[in-house]
């Protein structure tokens, strides 16, 4: 039996067994010839984009309703090594995989620096279970004694993620009945310095009608239980710190021969094959890999999911010499959400805003609660015409 093991049940992983399990279906095959198994760490498909939101209970989807009805096999488990040359892959509880071919898809982590207490008293909206666990802290506050430090959450990080949960944060905290203080702060001198000159007014503005302080050419010297203290000397008193600055691809990247880029990627070809490593495919945050003439992927799932469905349609194809698809994306959006204040959506690499308010927060909700989900009809036939690799329309 042949063995493909795809690492990871993210919107890479998910896409890449789907993808496989289809293309596998196209050329005539089964599950009999062929063995496709994920192995993840928790037994659910995250909807990993929407950890900022307040109800999260529609995004854990059960690997059971996405990958039974497709024949693929899945076993949680944590994956502690990649041996390339024997083809093996190891798991915290020591059982081995053998593979014959593997799609690495174990995405990436926010990376907590080493700041005196940050790792003690941080949250972080980067998985479910931290989304939660800052839920359920919020709640508690919201529970005893009304205090300013009680009211006031204190995000760091700037980025895409951190304004995402800044904005919504005020009104969260409303609905507990809390009166906010929401705090962004950022060592950059801008919010939003990704997004471009065009979207950050529009950013500075969502924020300032969200009522979000920010703080910004300053970074965090230390977290406590009950306040952080900034480079600025400015003492914060606030009972919850949300680090969203910094990601970093698996650290399974470290497990190959190969040199990784400045985010700890593996670069791939155009095929989704890691360059210098046989019988190996990577999708996703732990895979750089070209867009365009001109630009490179971006840990994101706008990328992750064709790269996905691409690597996992290849995987196949290269184990019976059958041609392979080459992945090419001719656009690139970012719509961020600015909670009440609506949202905005650039379209181009540069980044200029097309739409905002009202009208990009429709596009946000159908991105968030439509486009990047799997049909959850346990239809086999639905969730392999889900994974055909073609490229989706922009937003
Ligand atoms: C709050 C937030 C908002 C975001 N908003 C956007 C957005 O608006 N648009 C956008 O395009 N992107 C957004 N992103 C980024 C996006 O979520 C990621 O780029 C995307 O999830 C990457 O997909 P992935 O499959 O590579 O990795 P992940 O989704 O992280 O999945 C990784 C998978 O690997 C598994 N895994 C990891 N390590 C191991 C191991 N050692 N053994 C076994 N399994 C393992 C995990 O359990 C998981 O199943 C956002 C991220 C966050 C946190």
């Amino acid at each position: 039996m042949i063995q493909v093991v795809v690492i990871g049940s993210g919107f890479a992983g998910l896409w890449a067994a789907l993808g496989a399990a289809r293309r596998l279906d196209e050329l005539g095959l089964t599950e009999r010839t062929v063995a496709i198994t994920v192995l993840s760490a928790e037994p659910f498909h995250d909807i990993r984009v929407r950890n900022y939101e307040a109800d999260l209970s529609a995004c854990r989807i059960p690997l059971a309703d996405v990958l039974d009805p497709a024949g693929v096999a899945h076993i949680t488990t944590e994956v502690t090594g990649i041996d390339a040359d024997c083809r093996r892959v190891t798991t915290a509880s020591g059982e081995t995989h053998d593979y014959d071919r593997l799609v690495l898809a174990s995405g990436s982590r926010v990376v907590k620096p080493d700041i005196p207490g940050l790792r003690e008293f941080g949250f972080d909206v980067d998985t479910y279970d931290g989304a939660m666990r800052l839920q359920h802290h919020l709640q508690e506050l919201a529970d005893g004694p009304a205090t300013p430090a009680a009211a006031t959450v204190v995000i760091v990080g700037a980025g895409l993620t951190g304004i995402e949960t800044a904005c919504e944060l005020p009104h969260r905290l409303r609905a507990l009945g809390v009166t906010p203080r929401v705090v962004l702060v950022d060592h950059n001198a801008f919010v939003g310095s990704d997004m471009g000159a065009s979207a950050r007014p529009v950013i500075e503005q969502a924020l300032s009608d969200n009522g979000v302080e920010t703080r910004t050419g300053v970074s965090v010297a230390a977290v406590g239980r009950g306040g952080l203290s900034l480079s600025s000397g400015e003492q914060l008193a606030a009972a919850t710190v949300v680090w969203c600055a910094g990601m970093r691809a698996s650290s399974l990247t470290e497990h190959l021969p190969v040199d990784r880029d400045r985010l700890g990627r593996v670069e791939v070809d155009d095929y989704l094959r890691v360059i210098g490593v046989p019988a190996m495919f990577a999708a996703g945050d732990v895979a750089a890999a070209r867009m365009d003439d001109e630009h490179v992927s971006v840990m994101s799932c706008q990328h992750g999911r064709p790269m996905g469905r691409y690597a996992g349609y290849n995987v196949i194809s290269d184990l019976f010499d059958q041609p392979l698809l080459a992945l090419r994306i001719p656009w690139y959006v970012t719509v961020l959400d600015l909670g009440p204040a609506g949202a905005v959506y650039t379209e181009g690499w540069d980044r200029m805003v097309v739409s905002r308010g009202v009208e990009a927060k429709a596009t946000k909700q159908t991105i968030n609660t439509r486009r990047i989900y799997p049909p959850l009809t346990r239809s086999r036939s639905d969730l392999l015409a889900a994974a055909a690799p073609d490229l989706q329309a922009r937003p």
